[in-house]
Order: C-alpha cells, then sequence, then structure tokens
C-alpha cells in the first residue's frame, strides 16, 4: 500500500499546486526584513529527543535546520532581526491533542545545538510559546502585549520570512494569524509574509504506522508539508524555494 502515498502526492501537487518563487534580499532592504524561526528546538528536531521528536534520522527535518541555521547566520552577520519561538510547556498543563512536548526545564524546549548560539545573539527576540500559534503565543498574559506585535514595529519590519516546524501546524497557523493581525491593521508596517518551503519541514507518521498505532492519525509527511504550503499561499503568503541575499555590507 505503500507505494499509493508517491502517487497519490503527485496527483495532489498538480491538483493543489503551490506556486514557489524566489526571494533576493539586498541592502535595500537591510532594516525592513525579519526572519522568523518557529520551534527549531530539540522536541521537534532532534531524533530521539521526545514523544514529538523524530524517531530516527529524517531528511526532510535534518534539511530544515540546516537551511534555518544559514539562514539565522545570514541575518545575524547583517544585524537583521530573528525572532525564534520555542514551544515550552508547564509540565502540568497538557497540550490535547499532544502527548506531553518540549517542558518547560528539559532540554526538548531548548534550541537545536546548532542554533544555541542564538541564546548569546543581542540582535535575536527568543519567545517561549505554550501553544501551537506564535501570534497568540506572544500575548503577555499580564498586560495583553505582544512580543511579536512589537517586534514588528520596534524593527519597523515590511517583510518577514518564516521557516520551521510543522509546516502544516505550527508554522501555518502563525502565518494566518500574521496575515490577519495584517489585514485588520495590527501589524503595520509589515507588508509581506513569506514562507520558505526548503526551511520547512513536518513530521512523518505513514498510514501503515498508524494503523499499529492507538488513535493515531496518519500524517504522511511529503503530503502534509505540501498542504501546509497550500493553505499559507491560500492564505496570503507567498511560498519561495530559494532565498538569495546581496553582499555583505552593501547599502
Ligand atoms: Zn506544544
Amino acid at each position: 500500500m505503500e507505494h499509493l502515498v508517491p502517487q497519490t502526492i503527485d496527483l495532489l501537487k498538480k491538483e493543489v499546486p503551490v506556486e514557489e518563487g524566489s526571494l533576493h534580499l539586498n541592502g535595500d532592504e537591510v532594516k525592513t526584513t525579519g526572519l522568523v524561526l518557529v520551534d527549531l528546538v530539540n522536541g521537534f528536531c532532534t531524533v530521539g529527543a521526545g514523544n514529538l521528536a523524530p524517531k530516527m534520522a529524517d531528511k526532510q527535518i535534518s534539511e530544515m535546520v540546516e537551511e534555518s541555521v544559514k539562514l539565522a547566520r545570514l541575518f545575524c552577520e547583517r544585524k537583521w532581526p530573528v525572532l525564534a519561538f520555542l514551544d515550552t510547556h508547564h509540565p502540568d498543563i497538557p497540550e490535547p491533542p499532544y502527548p506531553p512536548h518540549c517542558i518547560l526545564g528539559t532540554d526538548e524546549a531548548n534550541l537545536v545545538p546548532d542554533l544555541q548560539w542564538l541564546e548569546n545573539e543581542p540582535n535575536a527576540t527568543l519567545r517561549r510559546k505554550d501553544c501551537i500559534d506564535g501570534f497568540l503565543g506572544s500575548i503577555d498574559k499580564q498586560d495583553g502585549s505582544n512580543v511579536f506585535v512589537n517586534w514588528v514595529r520596534n524593527n519597523n519590519i515590511k517583510l518577514i520570512l518564516v521557516v520551521g516546524i510543522c509546516t502544516d501546524i505550527c508554522v501555518l497557523d502563525f502565518v494566518s494569524s500574521a496575515l490577519s493581525a495584517r489585514n485588520r491593521g495590527f501589524l503595520s508596517p509589515l507588508e509581506d509574509v513569506v514562507v520558505y518551503s526548503r526551511a520547512c519541514a513536518t513530521y512523518d507518521l505513514p498510514l501503515h504506522i498508524a494503523k499499529t498505532l492507538k488513535d493515531a492519525i496518519p500524517h504522511p509527511q511529503e503530503l502534509m508539508h505540501h498542504v501546509g504550503l497550500y493553505m499559507a499561499q491560500g492564505r496570503g503568503a507567498k511560498v519561495v524555494s530559494e532565498v538569495s541575499f546581496g553582499a555583505l555590507g552593501q547599502s
């Protein structure tokens, strides 16, 4: 039965296509582009790190991490703003329908080893969030302020480049909320939300494995990654498969 999945994906990609463009960031955009890293934490990205971590080496996830780390370095070299969401939960507060994951104080809730340096990076903002949607997770429970909205405003960001995991869950929900907020005028001066497909990934739970697990819903990786991109595009995000930069120091 497994061979049906690739065929289904090919058919689906024709029926619900994603128009992938490219994004070139040159010196003119120095002060206007921000990078949003969604949940590059061990609990989702590092093999064997927890209930929602990959069980074995996963090409899509490792490429996502590699591309995201590369982008984070390029942004930081240019002193462009970076915002990293870290999925983090209090041990007593579950997040249905998911099993316990990324518990506060454990390594699951920390950035992947290749991004640890971001913790000491002055132009990076790290935000722990206890829900799927980073926009909602940016709201301060005490005063109602929003870390993400303030980050956009304070850095005068006109374009955000969104990467991370999972394409069809945390990335999609954040992108959808950001676009609704932009359309309502909450996110001035933000104009564009761009999703970089090669720096996004989702988890893999193929049908033949899901069938052997109690209450598990199948989640074929390549198909759901595609669906996530398609939905993001449908909400008004631009999807790109290539990001290039002008020379450092160009202005
Ligand atoms: Zn979570």
